[in-house]
């Protein structure tokens, strides 16, 4: 991160204030990610010297967006201690996600703490419309608490399709059943707060990116295996890569086995086929598992039936994951859910698989690490979504909520 020049503003007012509203939107950015640093870091991250970003700090604060914390004291260290400066996790956003099984909504805060989770189990596999109602539903039951307690920045719906990035229509929730819907107009109509929408995958790519193991990654590889299949996300160069409409990522729709089974999307032998958690759970003759029940009935298991299959899914797994390697020599690649769990049991096959197969250059330095976010990963990206215009223009969004009167944390 680097502080720029007067000259390269790109924004309306005088190239001052430009510079200004860069600097703020930097340093808001880097507290909330951080959640919450020393000036002596942001000093240092943004190249600014200290009274510049001490008046910056002192505007957050002023704009109820950020607090200043106890010095932090470090043994050893001479001189005065820099105060800690935190994002005022009252500023909230809301991030919904609807499953095959359940939707869920949760309030997170500035800094990625979920404050508040409701889950929501649903008979079956929910509509668009049973959708909106019980958001609606779970958000009116909160709403005496998000009203005395919390600013709300926007909603971050997080969705396992084909999500559009410019207006958050849903293409394809294949799993969902959902079709060419508009999705994000239809929870903002409900709420009456802006709503934003994206592929639950890339949401937990950018998560895990920014507060979880791949933070300060350039270029990660997101793989996360549920009961309805294989989501991928991909950070490559810092940025999330989103393609021309923002459906890019469709990882588990790789060619992993020409011989194989036929897939829901019409090909043959995709990864999300191959892989996958029906499969480990039938021959491990289990109705349904969590990651970590399911890792713990991997990891006991003596059955020669349960050990060819895992070893068939993580050979078939390091078929994919290889390609990816080939394709854009990450840094890391994630595996979350039931991926995660095939990692635990499996670990020196599949990175022997990837090594071998990948070309020896690329694959060498590779990590391959379970998701660290776990349940939240989905939800702290999906407020990321909501926090973007905050980030983009703190000072913009505090006036524009400045009626309702943020008062800055004690
Ligand atoms: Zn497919």
């Amino acid at each position: 991160m680097s502080a720029i020049s007067p000259t390269l503003g790109a924004r309306g007012g005088s190239s001052n204030d430009q510079l200004r509203r860069y600097n703020l939107s930097m340093v808001m950015t880097l507290i909330h990610h951080s959640g919450g640093c020393s000036r002596a870091d942001i000093t240092r991250r943004m190249g600014l010297n200290r009274s510049t970003v001490g008046a910056l700090v002192a505007e957050l604060v002023e704009l109820g967006l950020a607090f200043e914390g106890e010095p932090e004291s470090v043994v050893g260290r001479v001189g005065r201690p820099s105060a800690r400066v935190y994002p005022n996790p009252d500023i909230v956003a809301l991030a919904v996600y609807p499953d095959i099984d359940a939707i869920t909504v949760c309030i997170v805060g500035l800094g990625g703490e979920v404050i508040r989770r409701i889950r929501y189990d649903t008979v079956r596999v929910p509509t668009v419309h049973e959708t909106v109602n019980v958001v609606k539903a779970i958000v009116d039951g909160m709403r005496g608490e998000i009203d005395t307690s919390f600013r709300v920045a926007g909603v971050g719906v997080a969705v396992p399709g084909l999500v559009s990035s410019k207006d958050g229509r849903v293409l394809i929730a294949p799993h969902l059943g959902w079709r060419d819907t508009a999705l994000a107009s239809a929870v903002s109509k409900a709420l009456d707060f802006p709503v934003f929408a994206g592929n639950d995958a890339s949401l937990g790519a950018i998560a895990e990116s920014l507060f979880g193991i791949a933070r300060g990654m350039d270029d990660l590889v997101y793989l996360n295996g549920s009961a309805s299949g294989i989501g991928g996300g991909l950070i490559i160069g810092g940025s999330p890569l989103r393609g021309t409409s923002g459906y890019a990522g469709e990882l588990g729709h790789t060619l992993v086995n020409s011989a194989g089974a036929r897939c829901h999307c019409g090909r043959t032998g995709c990864l999300e086929t191959e892989v996958s958690l029906s499969r480990l759970l039938a021959v491990l003759k289990l109705p349904r598992a969590d990651q970590d029940e399911l890792e713990i009935a991997l990891g006991v298991s003596r059955d020669p039936k349960v050990m060819r299959e895992v070893h068939r899914q993580i050979d078939m797994l390091s078929e994919a994951i290889s390609n990816f390697v080939n394709m854009f020599d990450p840094e890391i690649v994630i595996l979350g859910g039931f991926l995660a769990s095939l990692l635990s049991v499996g670990r020196e096959r599949l990175a022997d698989a990837v090594r071998s197969s990948s070309m020896s250059s690329v694959g060498r330095g590779l990590v391959i690490e379970k998701a660290s976010l776990r349940s939240r990963i989905v939800m702290v990206g999906a407020a990321e979504l909501a926090f973007a215009g905050l980030l983009d223009d703190p000072a913009a969004f505090a006036r524009g909520t400045a009626a309702g009167g943020i008062a800055p944390r004690a």
